[in-house]
């Protein structure tokens, strides 16, 4: 299908109104791809639903005429998971984006799914407390498209990842049917917990509308420093020392490569804190109840590591100013799509395992491309490495070309290493080839009966995360 039906069009237009539904030249190319550099495509047309009801009479309407419908959040995923497919409207959750309510003594926050990610950190923040998930995108990143990728980021060593934020969902079926799940109680074990079918299905299972987020007490204090290692097994060291020193309150544990370091420095414009470059620097952040005790704690443990020669130099940020600009080197992800051709990744592996696995890529790379220029930067707390190689150092080899020779040498070292091939990116378009790599034919047997149970007609985001037996 190339254009929709005009009964269909009408009658959406009837539904959401001349400001919810726009067609052609009207639809803004930031609909057509994400941040995965996917081909883009513009969808038949883009519905705009300002609230739930409009959201089932709209899915409603595209499964009476067997029109996909891809939902659609703030775009930043890094799969090509909310890329339209050929023949698909898009759904996007732009206007649905109210904090409706917040209870900050019982750390509840319940918002439409639209909001972005850094307007419910915002409110979090005004009532003294703290949403769990930060990521870079968080100006742009929907609340919606968080949970569908059951997104990471920096915060998952204390507060886990989207999943656990989440006590309730309203989500809409593909044929239209509303499923309240916003029961604000933290036990509740009467039958399947639904809501969890949903988080991280990348809007293959329905589109999600509203949430009931948990909150957490805003820490007084927090105590940031960048602390440059030898080697990989004193990372390993580092993170078990700062878990025990500060159980529970460890915020952030944030590994870079020195490929890594070299590009931030460079992207940046941030000058490094050291004298010299080392091969790896971690930036870590601990939380606390007030500024000068666990500063004092903090220097105490990186005293103490560098006596025993486990850290070789640091540099604690001694104001917030010094902390913003320790996370700009972080931050320097931003920097990759505009400063490289690259091919990225997003690797899950036991912790033990991902030091020898991050210089084994590197070096079958550098055998095939002795020219080739990789970073590697993870969240090292969670297991999860991220990888990206710059298609152009690659001898000249088309992006498409050089896309695939990468992702298969790097995806046989991760089904060698039995990881996982999407720590928290989601599979979208763009790792479906490779989910077989990190599930057995059994689980994905289970999937796709899921999938058939919620959306026979295979009507929501059809041929993302798996193909239909
Ligand atoms: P979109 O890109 O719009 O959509 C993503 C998927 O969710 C698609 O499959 C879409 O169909 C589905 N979807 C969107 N909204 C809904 C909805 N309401 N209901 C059902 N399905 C829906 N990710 C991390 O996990 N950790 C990071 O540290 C991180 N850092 C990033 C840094 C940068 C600079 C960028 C650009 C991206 C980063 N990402 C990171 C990836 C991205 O931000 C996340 O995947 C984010 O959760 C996507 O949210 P979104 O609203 O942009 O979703």
């Amino acid at each position: 299908m190339s254009t929709l039906p005009s009964s269909l069009l009408c009658a959406l237009i009837d539904a959401l109104g001349t400001d919810g539904v726009y067609t052609g030249d009207a639809i803004a190319p930031r609909h057509h791809t994400d941040w995965s550099g996917t081909e883009p495509r513009r969808p038949l047309a883009l519905l705009r639903p300002s609230h739930t009801a409009q959201v089932a009479q709209a899915l409603r309407l595209c499964h009476v005429h067997g029109v996909p419908v891809v939902p659609q959040g703030g775009m930043t995923g890094l799969a090509g998971g909310a890329v339209p497919t050929f023949g698909a409207v898009a759904l996007s959750l732009e206007r649905m984006n109210a904090i409706e309510s917040l209870d900050a003594t019982a750390g509840t926050l319940v918002c439409q799914a639209g909001a972005t990610l850094q307007a419910v950190q915002e409110a979090a923040k005004a009532a003294g407390c703290v949403f769990g998930v930060d990521l870079g995108a968080r100006g742009s990143c929907q609340i919606g498209g968080n949970l569908a990728t059951n997104a990471g980021g920096n915060g998952v060593v204390q507060f886990g990842m989207m999943r656990e934020q989440a006590l309730g969902l309203e989500v809409v079926l593909a044929d239209g049917t509303v499923l309240d799940m916003m029961r604000p109680m933290l036990k509740n074990n009467t039958g399947y917990d639904l809501k969890h079918w949903f988080i991280g299905s990348e809007g293959t299972l329905g589109v999600i509308t509203r949430a009931l987020l948990q909150l957490h007490p805003e820490p007084r204090a927090r105590a940031t420093v960048l602390a440059a290692l030898a080697d990989y097994a004193s990372a390993m060291t580092l993170l078990t020392r700062l878990k025990a020193c500060f159980p529970g309150t460890l915020a952030a544990f944030e590994l870079m490569w020195e490929d890594f370091q070299r590009f931030a420095f460079d992207a940046t414009g941030t000058p490094s804190p050291f004298t010299q470059s080392h091969p790896f620097t971690v930036l870590a952040e601990v939380s606390g109840s007030d500024n000068e005790t666990v500063q004092d704690a903090l220097q105490h443990v990186l005293e103490v590591a560098m006596e025993d020669g486990l850290v070789l130099d640091a540099a604690l940020a001694q104001s917030e100013a010094q902390a913003a600009a320790l996370w700009r080197i972080r931050e320097a992800t931003a920097e990759i799509p505009s400063r490289m051709q690259s091919i990225n990744f997003d690797i899950s592996l036991p912790l033990q395992a991902m030091g020898d696995f991050a210089e084994r890529c590197v070096q079958r790379l550098s055998e095939r491309w002795p020219s080739q220029r990789s970073v590697r930067f993870g969240h090292l707390g969670d297991g999860n490495l991220h990888l990206s190689t710059d298609a152009r150092s690659l001898g000249g080899l088309p992006f498409k070309e050089a896309e695939r020779e990468v992702e298969a040498l790097v995806y046989g070292l991760v089904a060698q290493a039995n990881g996982s091939v999407s720590a928290e990116h989601g599979i979208g378009l763009h790792k479906k080839p490779y989910l077989g790599v990190s599930r057995s034919p059994a689980e994905l047997a289970a999937m796709r009966a899921i999938k058939h149970a919620l959306d026979p007609l295979d009507l929501l985001n059809p041929g993302k995360v798996f193909d239909p037996a």
